[in-house]
């Protein structure tokens, strides 16, 4: 069973729902319009109930098979929210607001399950329930953590979850997975460091802070290259180092540091966090000075469950003949929080050659939606077959 002709005939009409999302970007829970777009659209699928405002601005229909012997509930998820950059790709369909861009490709993830939820309210060729899950929030603001906090596995009866992202450099229409744990857990630090501040050309009667951060900034290495076991995955990066002085002359009284921890399993987790807190502390104490450290764990490993993810590689097979073995990831992905409230699996579809995700040239391929509806449809019409 290769791609559905269905979705070659809906091909322009799909595209043309992931333009329009890519010219009117949306950042976070602010998903306002692009969720009216949504609602839209599924009711005039004919979807047999549509539910607005889950985690704020999420939105999901539900879609009854032809029959209901199997009892089977099954979500299928999308992300709708867009990030804070400047457009930079000359499409004729470019973001039109500055400052914000679909450079995640949640526009064509939306549009794909839009596509996907159109053809199985008209064939409902299956046996049991489908779900179509649309949230916002998805780049930093937890909105898949809302949405099931809203108590939408409960509500709808949801008994299993599927999720895709498309992969620049992974070639067009193709598939990638892996059981196990996929993406990172990406928590969030940010330590302040308090000193003494005063002239700089009298640094004998301060507590410099730029030393004592810089100091910080170089032992936090060690986590990764001699706290953490080799053969494990840690990621600790300082992305800003920000004083209290932006003269030439005065030496600051607070310099503030912010960062990511990336781990992909618990125990590493706890280590990492354990020592950042102790280094952080201690070294600041060595210098007179002191640090107080803010550690938020934001989103959780995301794990694939192994039999879920044997099916969604089955079902890539029959869409495209293909399944790659996907390698880790250390970005985060807040789908994390569904497949900790139900079995499931996410899965990579190729972007082909596009600038990568979160780049400013970033442009989602619309020669993937065939692929991609394929796969959202296949995997309600093969996991609960029409008897
Ligand atoms: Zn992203
Ligand atoms: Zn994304």
């Amino acid at each position: 069973m290769p791609i559905k002709n269905r979705f070659a005939e809906m091909h322009d009409e799909i595209t043309g729902w992931r333009r329009h999302l890519h010219e009117n970007p949306e950042l976070m829970f602010d998903t306002h319009q692009t969720s009216a777009f949504v609602e839209e659209k599924l009711r005039s699928f004919g979807c047999d109930e549509v539910a607005t405002g889950m985690g704020r601005t999420g939105v999901v229909g539900v879609i009854k098979g032809r029959s209901d012997t199997s009892g089977r509930v099954i979500g299928l998820r999308a992300d709708m929210d867009a990030l804070p950059i400047h457009e930079a790709t000359d499409l004729p369909y470019a973001s039109k607001t500055d400052g914000k861009m679909h450079a995640c490709g949640h526009d064509g993830h939306t549009s794909m399950l839009l596509g996907a939820a159109k053809y199985l309210a008209e064939t409902r060729n299956f046996d049991g329930t489908a779900i179509v899950i649309f949230q916002p929030a998805e780049e930093g603001g937890g909105g898949g953590r809302e949405m099931v906090e809203d108590g939408l596995m409960d509500r709808f009866g949801i008994q299993e979850v599927y999720g895709m992202h498309n992969w620049p450099g992974l070639a067009q229409g193709e598939f990638s997975i892996r059981p196990g744990p996929f993406f990172a857990a990406a928590d969030q630090f940010t330590i302040t460091v308090t000193g003494k501040g005063g002239h700089a050309a009298k640094p004998h009667e301060t507590i410099d802070t730029t030393v004592v951060a810089s100091h910080i900034v170089l032992a936090l290495q060690t986590i990764a290259s001699r706290n953490v076991d080799p053969v494990k995955q840690v990621v600790v990066s300082v992305t800003s180092f920000e004083t209290s002085s932006n003269a030439h002359n005065v030496i600051p009284e607070t310099v503030m540091l912010k960062g990511t921890v990336r781990t992909l399993d618990n125990d590493v987790q706890d280590l990492a966090e354990a020592r950042l807190i102790h280094i952080a502390e201690q070294t600041a104490q060595t210098f007179g000075a002191t640090a107080d450290v803010n550690y938020i764990r934001a989103y959780p490993v995301m794990v694939n469950n192994p039999a879920e993810t044997d099916f969604a590689a089955d079902v890539a097979r029959k869409v495209s003949g293909q399944c790659n073995d996907a390698p880790l990831i250390m970005g985060g992905e807040d789908f994390a929080f569904m497949l900790n409230a139900r079995p499931g699996a996410y899965i990579l579809v190729g972007n082909g050659d596009s600038a990568p995700v979160h780049h400013p040239k970033y442009n989602f391929d619309d020669a993937a939606i065939p692929a991609g509806c394929s796969w959202w449809a296949e995997i309600i019409e093969s996991r609960m077959p029409v008897a």
